[in-house]
């Protein structure tokens, strides 16, 4: 198989979520795009301090901005390791840096920095509206299984048990809304792909929620992502050429034990036409994830493979977390917290199904 076209294809289409979180058919993310440059994970400033109302100024002759806040000050500038936080010096491990235009700045800096010198107020925290979960039905697709185990962790967690567990807690959580639900495995059995994808088309559902855990070589690694349908072949020619002409490295992004599997999901899942309702439903996963559960949100990716017959529904595939860090492994062990990821989903799952239910009325 041309499995290194697909995989290069994969590399270029992970780029889109750049491209795709600053275009103007999508609507306003209130989770922040996470880019991976050179291996690290980058945020945009800009969007850091709108989510946290921090006040930035930015001097462009030096490359300099100022933060404030509450008289809490915060200066750095791209290209520098050394940022300023209330005029006191403090060193980064990887500098600060421009990616198309705008300042983005390291997880670290985020992290270490940013959140603990602008800490989420209590009043910022939006309660999500709970009302009914407006969809019908939705298939819900808990990756590998039977002899295919996924990935496994250092500490043996298997990667089918994590996902079948997800998927059916997810399930009764539906159901208990009044959502029908169809799971392509209810036990520990293989089902191939094409079997998967045959199920849900069969279906008629709303939706397709694949749902698998991630794994990297990079034990230091995790945190939740989304996958969703990507953009058309133009727009992936000129992802790849900006990804060519810029210092962007998503090998994170692909080098993981289960990315053939991915990548077979991936592309046989996704139909350009349901484009924007993958993207629509992406974002409100990650939303209530970001608040709802501890977890590092490492954002939403598109992808976009040689399409041959595909699920016909929006789709996307969750990354619940990393079995291979030994956190997320510890973690993604217990039921407590699996029932928390199912949890988010749902309300993921609500709050797109309320949004696309409302873009639907204004526009008739
Ligand atoms: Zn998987």
């Amino acid at each position: 198989m041309k499995t290194n076209k697909y995989l290069k294809t994969f590399f270029t289409c992970a780029t889109l979520l750049i491209l795709i979180s600053g275009c103007a058919t999508v609507p306003p993310a209130s989770t922040i795009p996470a880019y991976s440059i050179n291996g690290l994970t980058y945020y945009p400033l800009i969007s850091l301090c709108e989510l946290r109302g921090v006040d930035m100024q930015y001097d462009t002759l030096i490359s300099t901005a100022y933060l404030n806040k509450d008289a809490k000050r915060l200066n750095l500038r791209a290209g520098d390791t050394l940022v300023l936080v209330n005029d006191s010096p403090m060193h980064l491990s990887s500098p600060i840096d421009i990616y198309q235009g705008t300042i983005v700045v390291p997880r670290q800096f985020k992290e270490q920095v940013f959140d603990i010198l602008f800490p989420q107020s209590v009043s910022t925290y939006r309660q999500p509206i709970r009302g009914k979960v407006k969809l019908s039905k939705v298939v819900i697709d808990a990756g590998h299984g039977g002899n295919d185990p996924g990935a496994i962790g250092k500490n043996g967690l298997r990667e089918k048990d994590v996902n079948l567990d997800i998927a059916r807690k997810l399930s009764d959580l539906l159901r208990a809304e009044g959502v029908r639900t169809v799971l392509t495995r209810s036990n520990d059995r293989f089902i191939p792909l094409s079997t998967r994808v045959s199920i849900a088309n069969k279906s008629g559902a709303d939706l397709f929620v694949s749902i698998h855990s991630n794994a990297n070589r990079s034990r230091s690694l995790c945190g939740f992502e989304v996958y969703y349908v990507a953009p058309s072949v133009s727009d992936s020619k000129r992802a790849y050429m900006t990804a060519k002409s810029s210092s962007l490295n998503l090998k994170n992004a692909v080098i993981t034990n289960s990315s053939q599997d991915l990548q077979a999901i991936i592309w046989d899942m996704i139909y350009t036409n349901s484009r924007a309702e993958s993207i629509e439903l992406a974002h409100s996963l990650c939303k209530v994830m970001d608040s709802s559960v501890d977890a590092n949100i490492l954002g939403i990716k598109g992808a976009r493979f040689q399409v041959l017959k595909g699920v016909r529904t929006p789709g996307v595939l969750i990354e619940v977390g990393f079995v291979s860090n030994l956190n997320e492994e510890k973690l993604l062990r217990t039921s407590a917290y699996r029932q928390k990821l199912a949890e988010g989903i749902l309300e993921g799952l609500r709050n797109y199904s309320q949004n696309m239910a409302l873009v639907e009325v204004s526009a008739r």
